[in-house]
């Protein structure tokens, strides 16, 4: 089986989210599963200065659009994925974020950023290919490769089946219609079976509509994003898609997120051998400033500060939670109002609440080993990587009952303590009171030694790695490609 798995971000050198953890972590888990991967990702400087040797293998002088000539690079991973960099230092030769100019601002020439990235994926997946490597699935991720499938059906005999992800629905790559020409399309593309979207032109709802197969990252949201609720105008064509719209739930990199071997954290831990996570919450207290209390859990968050991931509510309750007696770590950056709220809360409870506005990678892992419970009461959550994080590291997450949480944490209640599924707390609703009432729930369950553990042994038995969804998304490519 042979995939170009085509993505605008990869860690550890471009990511803002998750889709950069699963470009860097699933081909490796494809590969192990007998698969054949090419990455094609745009040549953003950190790539290109991480591969300097990359060779060229292709050249692109007309692609029909507005597009400058380009290169198709080569380089190798160390782990042996092969990487095709493209290489158009017109679009893409820019500092910071891959999307946003230095005002945080949209870069205005996205259509064509992204455009190309979409039009040379699909010619590589073409019979008009000029490589001799042909792939039997290309495989997109969110509206920056989406307009793949879409130019892909433009080329005389097709070519590779192609697969559409969402990460999240939010961002659709809505263009208006006057880009339509720089892209190499015309009059014949813009009708509602097209690229045209209520009168601008949406590359996801082109990909949505053309892909031969929908995938997203959790059960639960890809029944989610067919409602009115969660399809963010989307729903209608979700729906009549139904069929090919599968949830494969997102693995966590277990080489980079396990207690046992984690080499940030001041003692490891694993199942059997619980008792350096102690070590670990009071050398994060210490760390980040509070009292060094055993007699009340530490609540833990690591997260963008945004309305989605529901922190304005442990914001509003943080008075309550500090009373429950409990302890309340912060480790995030967004929102101004938010981070402002979290620094207020800090100030006025010094030794039960501390905040950290930043990002930091190495308090992100103490925080998910030092802390007893994670709190991340999201209104909506694609995937969700956090709470597979604190389950691995037996730091049972607080989660609301949406998308890939709903699918990954099992609520503490007594039948679920009783026949070992429960994992964590579920609240059916992002509301003040009832994140309160579960979180005192889960006060009074940690209070109770022999039940805890229980809870933390049934969190860290759970198989979080990618090997499960690989073979999910091959079971897939078969469907679309049998052998
Ligand atoms: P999303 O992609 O919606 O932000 P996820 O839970 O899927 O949420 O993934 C978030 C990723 O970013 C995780 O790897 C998390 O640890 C990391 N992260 C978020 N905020 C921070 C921060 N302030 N410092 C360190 N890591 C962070």
């Amino acid at each position: 089986m042979k995939v170009l798995f085509a993505t605008s971000e990869i860690a550890p050198w471009v990511k803002t989210g998750g889709l950069g953890d699963v470009a860097a972590a699933l081909p490796q888990a494809l590969v192990a599963a007998g698969a054949e991967l090419r990455v094609l990702v745009p040549g953003y400087p950190p790539l290109r200065a991480a591969f300097p040797k990359a060779k060229r293998i292709a050249r692109f002088d007309t692609l029909g659009g507005a597009w400058p000539a380009c290169n198709l690079l080569e380089a190798q991973r160390s782990d042996g994925v092969p990487f095709w960099l493209l290489d158009c230092p017109e679009l893409f030769d820019r500092p910071g974020s891959p999307y946003l100019g230095p005002e945080g601002i949209d870069w205005l020439d996205n259509h064509l950023r992204y455009g190309l990235l979409s039009r040379v994926a699909a010619r590589l997946a073409s019979h008009a290919s000029p490589l001799d490597w042909r792939p039997d699935i290309l495989h997109c991720h969110d509206w920056q490769t989406a307009l793949a499938p879409y130019y892909l059906r433009l080329y005389e005999g097709g070519g590779a089946a192609s697969v559409l992800t969402i990460h999240n629905l939010a961002f659709q790559g809505v263009f208006p219609a006057t880009v339509l020409t720089e892209l190499g399309l015309g009059a014949a593309d813009w009708h509602i079976d097209g690229v045209e979207y209520y009168g601008t032109l949406s590359f996801l709802k082109a990909g949505l509509r053309h892909a031969d197969a929908l995938t997203t990252v959790s059960p639960t949201y890809a029944r989610e994003i067919q409602t009115e609720t969660e399809g963010m105008g989307l729903q209608g064509l979700l729906q009549t898609r139904a069929d090919e719209l599968t949830g494969i739930l997102n693995g966590i990199d277990t080489a980079v997120w396990n207690p046992a071997t984690d080499t940030l954290l001041s003692k490891n831990y694993d199942r059997a051998h619980l008792d350096g996570k102690a070590v670990c919450k009071a050398a994060l207290q210490a760390q980040v400033g509070l009292d060094a209390r055993k007699d009340c859990p530490l609540f833990g968050v690591v997260s963008r500060l945004t309305a989605q991931k529901g922190l304005d509510l442990v914001s509003d309750i943080g008075a309550a939670l500090v009373d429950l007696p409990a302890q309340l770590v912060v480790l995030g950056s967004g929102d101004k109002a938010l981070e402002a709220a979290f620094r207020d809360l800090a100030a006025t409870y010094p030794q039960q609440v501390a905040v950290t506005i930043g990002f930091d990678e190495a308090l992100a892992h103490r925080i998910e080993a030092g802390a007893d419970l994670f709190l991340m009461p999201s209104r909506f959550e694609p995937c969700g990587l956090n709470q597979m994080y604190s389950l691995a590291y037996g730091t049972p997450p607080l989660v609301r009952a949406t998308g890939g949480l709903a699918d990954t944490v099992v609520n503490c209640s007594p039948a679920g303590l009783a026949d070992g599924s429960a994992n964590g707390f579920v609240c059916q609703e992002a509301t003040a009171e009832l994140i309160l009432a579960t979180a005192r729930w889960a006060a009074e369950v940690w209070a109770d030694k022999k039940r805890w553990r229980q809870l933390q042994k049934n969190a860290m038995a759970g198989d979080y790695s990618w090997t499960g969804p690989a073979q999910r998304y091959l079971q897939l490519y078969r469907s679309l490609r049998p052998a």
